[in-house]
């Protein structure tokens, strides 16, 4: 099993799901006592979250490439980068990395597509529902994205504020899942957890949409890489 190159940190609450769903899949996968040969590396995410706020991206993208650059040189034999908002840099992030890349929208794009879904809602940051880089990457598959009309600010700042500091409320648990609800009336057939963090409040059993976890199918596309 090649060993896997992991950027996390952002935040930390995603990345320890990230660890987790690595090492159960691979024992799943290989069985016994095998776990995940893996390297990450946990940035301080305080800075890049201020780089986000400022619209600093090619700073914050550097900061990232220096880490896939170290993470290559350590011996990583692929790479994934364990948050959906910075893969609006991605281009940057991998600059001089010569190992796979694992782009965290393309497997969900897969899983999707194989349970036959053509129109799809995505939740997220308020950067990845607003700018093109993610929706263009799943209509470039054939996908229809559809994104919150109204409660985006509030859907972000849950995030932020609450999820990526291990905080879960039921009030904004009910604010996810009415946005859901609003995505399915507007013709969603299914809806992506388009933040690392957003699984920790909502899943299968509280949405009234079919959910795709970015974090369990990147994890998961990563060891299928691995082990390739
Ligand atoms: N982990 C989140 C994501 O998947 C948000 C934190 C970040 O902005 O990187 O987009």
């Amino acid at each position: 099993m090649k060993t896997i190159g992991l950027i996390g940190g952002m935040s930390w609450e995603s990345t320890a799901h990230y660890y987790r769903v690595l090492n159960r899949e691979t024992a799943t996968r290989l069985g016994g006592l095998h776990s995940a040969p893996l390297l990450v590396h946990s940035l301080d995410f305080a800075p890049i979250a201020k780089m986000q706020a400022e619209g600093q991206w090619d700073v914050a993208g550097r900061e990232l490439n220096a880490a896939a650059l170290g993470l290559q040189q350590a011996g990583a034999q692929l790479l994934g980068l364990a948050t959906n908002t910075m893969h609006v840099v991605a281009d940057l992030v991998t600059e001089g990395i010569a190992i796979p890349f694992i782009h965290i929208a393309d497997p969900t794009a897969d899983a999707l597509l194989a349970d036959g879904y053509d129109t799809i809602g995505l939740l997220g940051t308020r950067f990845t529902m607003e700018m093109a880089f993610y929706k263009d990457r799943l209509a470039a598959r054939g996908l229809g994205v559809l994104v919150p009309e109204v409660e985006r600010t509030n859907l972000d700042g849950i995030i932020y504020e609450e999820l990526c500091k291990g905080i879960l409320r039921e009030q904004s648990r009910r604010i996810y899942v009415n946005a859901i609800e609003r995505l399915a009336a507007r013709g969603a057939q299914a809806v992506i957890l388009g933040c690392t963090e957003i699984g920790m409040l909502i899943d299968d059993s509280v949405s009234p949409l079919p959910c795709y976890d970015t974090t369990d199918l990147h994890a998961r596309a990563l060891v299928s890489a691995a082990l390739a």
